[in-house]
């Protein structure tokens, strides 16, 4: 069998890049690009109501608009 990974093209809706994606490994963090654009997000909304731990977002933090 050879390989041919059905790859799957998307948006992600926290830094807006086009990425590529195995729909057969369900990334857990879906409908991201990556693990942390979903922590991103997380942080966003719940920071209202909790102190996220910051040195998660630490990166992104500086682009906050
Ligand atoms: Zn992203």
């Amino acid at each position: 069998m050879s390989q041919s990974p059905e790859m799957k093209t998307s948006r992600c809706p926290q830094c807006g890049r086009a990425f590529h994606y195995d729909p057969a490994a369900e990334p857990a963090w879906l409908p991201f690009c990556c693990q942390r654009c979903q922590w991103v997000d997380l942080g966003r909304w719940m920071s209202g109501d909790y102190l996220v731990s910051r040195s998660l977002l630490r990166d992104n933090d500086e682009q906050e608009d």
